[in-house]
């Protein structure tokens, strides 16, 4: 049975200059006790997702459509301010802060249950307060005001934050400041699994550890799936991290799904992706060490009814009779083996791998 499910999820922010399509039409779901990574670079719409699962606030008013639900439950049942993401007027004539306040709107019942990391946990962390008072405040409002069960997760969060190298007399001593980027995410990752969430939502969890430490922390996510049944969504730019965490994986471009695939197909060689994109995300990922180039990010051009990464695509550029439809036609997935689709016009026309991007 599918614990997290998300149906065509599209989102649209009014920036001040422009209005920025950041998702259209994302779905997936994921099985209890599994993994579903979600593959970009920096911009495609990733933390996008996970906030809008969570009704979260965004950096830019905006919109959202679509459902989210975690085992048959909306997530945010009362959020219903959706507008018509395909009339732009509509949208600018309603530029309000939508995401204001939603936080409340999350089902009380699965509060409890959900845990996320952020990227640069740094900030989730008040400045001028012991970081040690801050986690212990945390978890007395995880368990409900149950001090007993409130130190019960103190105690486990001990252990797991011994497993990563630091202590809890170090982290009592010090304020975010006092502490790097490494120490915060180590606490973040710590404090997540804290407890066993049901679901956890992972924004580059293991970003600023050093490859032991990130190995370590790998395994205590990966425990958690398999002995205590925690279902995860994991935004990742890194293909390693992701061939050892989940079973499946999205690629988004642009905020649009153009390929999806069982973590089997991450496994070997470049040649197993079938989107030119993708395939530059791996060349991205093993010639630079891990760092993506920010280029891609969305613009007002990403209303254009096309394949997202037809303005960068050599092989649309290089062939006209394809040129018009990728520019004007977004493609359909097309299967392109066992737990393997791709949305990409080529391969719908050749039923054939692309060479070179
Ligand atoms: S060939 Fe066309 S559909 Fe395929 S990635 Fe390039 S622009 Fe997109």
């Amino acid at each position: 049975m599918s614990a997290l499910t998300v149906k065509n999820l599209s989102v649209v922010y009014q920036t001040r200059k422009e209005l920025v399509k950041a998702l259209t039409g994302v779905s997936f779901e994921i099985e209890k006790g599994s993994a579903l990574g979600l593959w970009g670079h920096s911009g495609c719409g990733k933390s996008t997702i996970i906030k809008s699962i969570l009704a979260l606030p965004m950096d830019e008013p905006g919109w959202v459509e679509g459902e989210a639900s975690f085992e048959g439950k909306p997530i945010a049942p009362d959020v219903n301010n959706y507008v018509d993401l395909s009339n732009r007027d509509v949208i600018r004539k309603n530029a309000v802060g939508f995401y204001r306040n939603h936080r409340k709107l999350v089902a009380p019942h699965l509060k409890q249950s959900f845990r996320t990391i952020f990227q640069e946990p740094i900030y989730s962390f008040e400045a001028d307060r012991y970081i040690g008072l801050q986690i212990r405040q945390v978890f007395t409002h995880i368990a409900n005001g149950d001090q007993s069960l409130a130190s019960k997760l103190l105690d486990e969060f001990a252990i797991s934050i011994e497993q990563l190298d630091l202590t809890l007399d170090y982290i009592d001593r010090r304020r975010n400041l006092q502490l790097s980027g490494g120490e915060c995410q180590r606490i973040a990752l710590a404090m997540s699994i804290v407890g066993t969430p049901k679901l956890l939502l992972a924004d580059e969890p293991t970003t600023a550890l050093d490859r032991k430490t990130r190995e370590v922390a790998n395994d205590m996510l990966i425990e958690k799936m398999r002995v205590a049944g925690m279902t995860m969504l994991v935004a990742s730019h890194n293909r390693l991290e992701l061939m050892r965490l989940v079973e499946k994986v999205i690629v988004l471009c642009k905020g649009v799904v153009v390929e999806k695939f069982t973590k089997e197909w991450l496994v070997d060689k470049p040649s197993d992706m079938f989107h030119p994109y993708t395939r530059k995300l791996w060349f991205a990922v093993d010639e630079k060490a891990n760092i993506l180039p920010g280029e891609l990010q969305p613009t007002d051009s990403t209303f254009s009814s096309g394949c997202p990464f037809y303005s960068e695509c050599s092989i649309a550029a290089n062939d006209k009779s394809l040129k018009q439809l990728c520019q004007h036609s977004q493609p359909n997935f097309v299967s392109a083996g066992e737990g393997h689709e791709v949305a990409c016009h080529l391969f719908n026309t050749t039923n054939n791998a692309t060479d070179g991007v």
